[in-house]
């Protein structure tokens, strides 16, 4: 028998067991996997909180439905019955003390219809003039990566970046778009350049025609919370993979027959094949200077989200739409608020409102050290200026996320490149994969825990030939 482990049971590492485990016994491969989650629970990043008839997610929340990877592992498990579409509302940026609707078209921020990009008052007469020119410029001469504020505002000048893109990929990323990698983020756009030359006439020829345009929203979730997944994983993985829970993995060296992990309840196990899924500042320890050098050039941003529960009564006037992303130069502690009532209307009882709001961001993570009743106090301060909400919650959850964010600076593929290239030579058997080098999203973690479990099945049958 050989044995796989897998160190991270996040939506990476759950991947990872579920995909190895049903080829090993769609093959009868000789391999047993063992799953160590240092946490009390699985999930990682992804936690439900069940609070009477609310559904409220303190990580994620969707995902992309055009990345297929999480609805077949969610069809796998047969949840598909429970997967729901987020009602596509209106959403807003919020520019000085303003809500401004999104520009009809706009695609990631980048407009596609020139009449309501005109007509919007989130940029003046100069910076309407400066994204035309898009139509105009040459296509870059850059070679190999550049940032993703480098290239937008290249194209479409300063002011449609800081007060449209920014707050958008922000929201995503959390970070400094004039320090993360282009090609590792949106590689799409650097295509449509090099292909359309303009981002403009590129978009609006690749985007969707209106009669193929779904009604529905661009987001998948489940009914009764991704945490629904994370169980159901569980449920099938147990008693066919050794799912140690609550056990931290404190240590890792070379043995005879591979690997010795050393675990916090003092065991030490053997591992012919390591996945490693945890973050990648907690990875860097377990490797020599070469390894950790470069995982330890992925800096992660820390943020906190605050889901809270309104009475319809309590919230003034009528809002219609997902909700509102922030631009930097505004003078607000929170980053983005969902109308998560709106957008997603199975999670919030009739007669209440939930909304969920961001704090962090690349130059302000002191916030999310801060006491629940400051993030909380920081948090209506905002809100009773832009939705001149005036009562407290019925009840509130923070969640920190401590550089839970990761950034995937500029040069970030060659970096994964030289990673692999390294750990075939110093530590051959070993993966290291997960949101800090693979993707953030949740259907990029499924591929990368997938991918994983394929090297480990081809490595084991290659060496048992
Ligand atoms: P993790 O979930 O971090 O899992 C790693 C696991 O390793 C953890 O459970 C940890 O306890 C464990 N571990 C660490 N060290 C050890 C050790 N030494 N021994 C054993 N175990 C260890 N993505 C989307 O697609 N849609 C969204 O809406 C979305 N929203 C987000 C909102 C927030 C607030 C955050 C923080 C992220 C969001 N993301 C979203 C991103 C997504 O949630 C993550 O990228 C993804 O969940 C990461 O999964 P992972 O398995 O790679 O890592």
């Amino acid at each position: 028998m050989k044995h796989v482990v897998i160190v991270g049971g996040g939506i990476t590492g759950l991947s990872a067991a579920f995909s190895l485990q049903n080829q090993i016994e769609d093959k009868n491969l000789p391999i047993r996997v063992t799953l160590i989650e240092a946490e009390n629970r699985l999930g990682g990043k992804i936690r439900t909180e069940y609070h009477d008839d609310f559904v409220i997610e303190r990580g994620p929340d969707s995902y992309l439905k055009r990345k297929k990877a999480m609805t077949d592992l969610i069809e796998r498990l047969g949840l598909d019955y429970d997967l729901v579409n987020n009602h596509a509302g209106q959403a807003y940026i919020l520019h000085g003390t303003n809500l401004y609707p999104m520009p009809e078209g706009a695609v990631m921020g980048v407009p596609t219809e020139i009449s309501p990009f005109l007509a919007s008052g989130l940029f003046s007469l100069k910076g309407k003039a400066r994204a035309g020119l898009d139509l105009v410029l040459p296509k870059s001469r850059t070679k190999g990566d550049q940032s993703v504020g480098a290239f937008f505002k290249r194209r479409l000048g300063d002011e449609v970046v800081e007060n449209l893109i920014e707050p958008l990929l922000s929201g995503v990323y959390a970070g400094n778009i004039d320090k993360i990698s282009l090609e590792s983020t949106f590689p799409q756009f650097q295509d449509i350049e090099s292909q359309y030359r303009s981002l403009i006439m590129g978009m609006k020829q690749t985007k969707p025609k209106k009669s193929e345009k779904s009604s529905k929203g661009a987001f998948l979730t489940l009914k009764k919370g991704l945490s629904s997944l994370v169980k159901a994983l569980e449920d099938s993985l147990a008693g066919r993979v050794e799912l140690k829970i609550g056990t931290t993995v404190e240590g890792l060296n070379k043995s005879d027959s591979g690997y010795a992990l050393h675990l916090s309840d003092g065991a030490q196990i053997e591992a012919d094949e390591v996945v490693m899924t945890v973050p990648a500042r907690k990875a860097a320890k377990f490797f020599n200077d070469d390894i950790k050098e470069l995982i330890g050039e992925v800096p992660a941003t820390s943020v906190a989200t605050i889901a809270m529960a309104f009475p319809e009564s309590a919230i003034p006037g009528s809002f219609d739409g997902t909700g509102f992303v922030i631009s930097k130069k505004s003078p607000f502690t929170i980053t983005a608020c969902t109308w998560t009532n709106l957008k997603w209307p199975h999670t919030t009882p009739a007669g209440h409102v939930l909304l969920r709001c961001y704090v962090g961001r690349e130059h302000d993570q002191a916030i999310v050290d801060e006491s629940d009743e400051t993030i909380l106090s920081k948090t209506l301060a905002d809100l009773q200026k832009i939705m001149k909400i005036e009562d407290k919650p019925e009840f509130y959850y923070v969640t920190r996320w401590k550089k839970a964010m990761p950034q995937y600076l500029v040069g970030h593929l060659e970096r994964k490149k030289q990673l692999h290239e390294r750990m075939e030579k110093h530590y051959p058997g070993i993966q290291i994969t997960g949101a800090s080098l693979d993707g953030i999203g949740l259907p990029d973690c499924v591929v990368a825990g997938e991918n994983a479990a394929d090297k480990v099945i081809k490595t084991l049958t290659e060496k048992a030939i």
